[in-house]
């Protein structure tokens, strides 16, 4: 019963945040159009006075972090172990965890094909024959093979920026520190 309720709404009037958009008056639209520009301001104002667009010398301005930063006893030798070890580890995770997956015997399927030419797909779990000299894969639908098929985790879009952000911050430090 609630579900289509909710449906008749979200169909009159386009649903989620863009339909409750639309469906405000021209004055309304203006009015939360002004408020939203004030809330920015009144987010950036103090920032902008407290230094963090670098034009003004305030707290938070990046020479005064960088000040504070080398007063704790941060170096660059440490700013680069950090973004190096970023960088490492950005860049090995799925390496390391498809290693760990192969010795472990998962995230594999069954290679034999069907009748119709496909594979058959299903999870294997690894074993040793009788004499325990060579693994032997079996599937779930009882298929014994001695080759499996191996599926890699690969690096999505996120992973690519995130080891690529820290190469970005490795060469920063680099050039920083001449
Ligand atoms: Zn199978």
């Amino acid at each position: 019963m609630s579900e289509t309720i909710e449906l008749n709404m979200s169909g009159s009037r386009g649903g989620g945040l863009r339909g409750w958009w639309l469906s405000r008056s021209f004055i309304q639209k203006r009015m939360l159009r002004v408020l939203v520009s004030m809330l920015v301001w009144a987010i950036c104002v103090p920032l902008y006075y407290l230094g963090l667009f670098g034009s003004v010398d305030g707290p938070l301005n990046p020479a005064r972090i960088g000040e504070r930063l080398a007063g704790l006893g941060a170096t660059r030798t440490h700013s680069m172990i950090l973004s190096l070890s970023f960088l490492i580890i950005s860049v090995s995770w799925n390496w390391v965890y498809n290693l760990v997956s192969l010795l472990r015997g998962s995230r594999l399927t069954c290679t034999r094909t069907n009748a119709g030419g496909s594979p058959c797909g299903a999870g294997v779990t690894r074993s040793k024959t009788k004499n325990q000299k060579q693994a032997v894969y079996i599937c779930t639908q009882g298929h014994r093979r001695a080759d499996a098929h191996f599926h890699p985790i690969r690096k999505g879009t996120l992973s690519h920026s995130i080891w690529v952000i820290s190469l970005v911050f490795c060469i920063i430090v680099l050039i920083s520190s001449y």
